[in-house]
């Protein structure tokens, strides 16, 4: 069993934060070990939480398009989240759970080892690059910290309530697509 494959199984079985409790299951990531590209979200919704993938609900589905305009397909992507389990009602993960959480995902990155890591919304800017970034300053640009590459981009969510952030959300990932230019 490979590394990554090691990591989700610990995930599925993880009771490191209060999150375990409400979950129906851990949702650890999914996509190719040697993925050049991993997207990181906030963490998984209820849709996400049944079926224990990634994005696979409304915001999923808006990803998947947002992915196809910036040239890419899902299944070349590594797909996952700050935290692997659902936040009851969707509320922010708190800061002790991303934490707790933290060791699998730098140990996913790790063991891919992308060129390229693309954070969606705020919480996963924020844990990643810097706690203070803004989504909406640093959207479709790239920032390199800790020897590694990162596109923050905002919230594919964001726009399935707002009209206004469709724009915004759209031309963050048409920057992605130039910067994959350069990146492939
Ligand atoms: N929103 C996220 O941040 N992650 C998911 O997996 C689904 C929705
Ligand atoms: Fe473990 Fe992360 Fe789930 Fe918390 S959110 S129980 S740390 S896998």
């Amino acid at each position: 069993m490979s590394l990554l494959d090691r990591i989700a199984e610990q995930v599925r079985e993880c009771m490191r934060c209060r999150l375990s409790a409400t979950r129906t299951q851990a949702v650890p990531g999914v996509g190719p070990a040697d993925a050049p590209i991993m997207f990181i979200g906030e963490g998984p919704g209820r849709d996400e939480d049944l079926q224990g993938e990634p994005f696979v609900g409304k915001a999923g589905q808006a990803l998947t398009i947002l992915l196809r305009n910036a040239g890419l397909s899902r299944d070349e992507v590594f797909i996952t989240n700050i935290v692997k389990c659902r936040p009851p009602d969707n509320r922010d993960p708190q800061p002790d759970e991303v934490e707790a959480c933290r060791e699998y995902l730098d140990g996913q990155i790790a063991c891919i080892r992308p060129r390229l890591i693309c954070t969606l919304g705020r919480p996963a800017l924020q844990t990643l690059v810097d706690p203070t970034a803004s989504v909406m300053k640093l959207n479709g640009t790239v920032i390199e910290r800790h020897g590694l590459s990162y596109v923050p981009l905002i919230h594919p969510a964001a726009g399935l309530h707002n009209e206004n952030m469709q724009e915004p959300i759209k031309e963050g990932f048409r920057r992605l697509g130039e910067v994959l230019a350069r990146y492939r």
